[in-house]
């Protein structure tokens, strides 16, 4: 519908080319149920939303599983590759976050696309409930995407295995994908309906309104960049409790 589009600079880059500036104005209430109509005809009759949601992360998970069941003669000081790994995953969080999620870039358009003028002008922070399940495919990452970092991970350790590391190579493909996982899982239950039994847990609930400021468009470019633990946003300065008030 011309109504979404006009505000929402092109969904997924085929109408027109993206604005340089993304708008900060919320859509109304009726331009959103217009973009939600849109982008959900947009969805193909053979998505499944359950197939979407636990094959890859259940493909994650068996990776996890085989990374670990190759460890041999574990040294304590190679533990140290769990932590380093999981503050380098959420310092890259941040960054890509920033830099393709919320500007378009060109090795990556589609990065851009799917979050900034879709994702983020559906969901805003008083109403970031899916409606219903065909919405995980506007909520979780393309299955093909999480399987590429999937893959990319096992060809990094697959150098530290080279240089004669094989114990830090496999925590390192277990801990990457684990944070892939909790990135997909994690972002997928601030989405949920607030009277959903795991949008009640205090820790989720805590972590979905850090997310939820996040979706104020007036701020979304600039605060609350991690998704899942706020680390990187706390070091950078970059996290807000509150939107400015309206
Ligand atoms: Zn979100
Ligand atoms: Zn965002």
């Amino acid at each position: 519908m011309v109504v979404a589009r006009s505000q929402t600079d092109g969904i997924a880059g085929k109408a027109r080319p993206a604005l340089r500036k993304p708008s900060e104005a919320p859509l109304s209430v009726e331009r959103r149920e217009a973009l939600r109509a849109e982008l959900l005809e947009e969805i193909p009759s053979w998505y499944v939303p359950w197939v979407h949601l636990f094959v890859p992360s259940s493909i994650g998970i068996a990776a996890i599983v085989v990374a670990l069941s190759w460890i041999r003669d574990l040294h304590p000081a190679e533990l140290l590759t769990v932590p380093a790994v999981y503050l380098l995953a959420n310092a890259f969080e941040w960054w890509v976050h920033v830099n393709a999620l919320h500007r378009r870039n060109p090795l990556a358009p589609v990065l851009y696309d799917q979050h900034t003028p879709r994702h983020h002008m559906l969901y805003l922070t008083d109403d970031m409930a899916m409606r219903e399940k065909r919405e995980y495919r506007l909520v979780l990452i393309p299955g093909y995407g999480l399987l590429l970092i999937f893959l990319g991970q096992v060809v990094v350790s697959s150098g530290l295995w080279w240089l004669g590391q094989p114990n830090v190579a496999c925590l390192w493909v277990a801990t990457s994908i684990a944070y892939a996982v909790s990135y997909e899982w994690l972002h997928f239950s601030y989405h949920l309906p607030h009277d959903h039994p795991v949008s009640r847990n205090p820790v989720i609930r805590k972590l979905a309104h850090h997310h939820a400021v996040h979706h104020d468009p007036r701020i979304m470019q600039r605060y609350n960049m991690n998704v899942t633990v706020p680390l990187m946003d706390w070091v950078m300065g970059t996290s807000v409790e509150e939107a400015p008030p309206r």
